[in-house]
């Protein structure tokens, strides 16, 4: 399988004990960890454009719940830790197949029809990601450096499920522990790393085709 080369610098390393900082380019949303990136100093290394009105990412509101993350994580709150790390990863799917769509000339009413009509983050998943880019999330995440990712949010998926709904057929689960937060915290790590990739291969790629095609 081929593995999607990476431009130096755009993410960041390690574990960052608050959101990371990402810069957006306005012409054709690449994201990069660069500071210098998007501020008039350095051209954008996708579309070139040398324009200082960068975006930041990711947006605020997805910011303030990486910051009630980590509080909960380090008040010891795992069970909150594990859910809200799973709505969060929803949010920046939501968010990823929206800019995905966005970048394939959807207007805002397109989109949101076709995100109401599969609510279901499975369906998502197994449906929408892979019409949109003709790859299935898992072909993507392991070209990206992140193979073990989409298993590990399915597990931590079917964990949060068992805990939140009380299963007849498979009977509930007591709780989430200690490990399984501290499992989601890498997995949240990891997340804006493969979306951050993933935007940049579909979403401004995308984008800086359709403007050739245009032009
Ligand atoms: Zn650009």
């Amino acid at each position: 399988m081929k593995k999607t080369p990476q431009i130096k610098g755009t993410l960041h390393k390690g574990h960052a004990d608050e959101a990371p900082h990402y810069y957006e380019c306005p012409e054709c949303g690449f994201l990069s960890a660069n500071a210098r990136f998007g501020s008039g100093e350095k051209a954008c290394p996708h579309c070139k454009a040398e324009d200082g009105k960068r975006r930041d990412f990711p947006p605020e509101r997805l910011r303030r719940l990486d910051g009630k993350i980590r509080h909960y994580q380090s008040e010891g709150e795992s069970e909150i830790v594990v859910i809200l790390v799973e709505t969060f990863l929803e949010a920046m799917l939501e968010d990823s197949i929206d800019r995905i769509l966005a970048a394939r000339g959807a207007d805002v009413k397109v989109r949101e029809i076709v995100l109401d009509g599969q609510r279901a983050i499975g369906g998502r998943i197994g449906r929408l990601f892979p019409h949109l880019t003709n790859e299935s999330f898992e072909d993507a995440a392991a070209e990206m450096g992140y193979r073990d990712f989409p298993r590990k949010w399915r597990e931590m998926r079917r964990a949060r499920n068992a805990f939140i709904h009380d299963s007849p057929f498979r009977g509930a689960r007591e709780s989430l522990d200690d490990e399984m937060a501290a499992d989601s915290m890498i997995l949240l790590d990891n997340a804006y790393k493969l979306f951050v990739l993933i935007n940049n291969r579909f979403v401004a790629d995308g984008r800086k085709h359709a403007t050739e095609k245009r032009s």
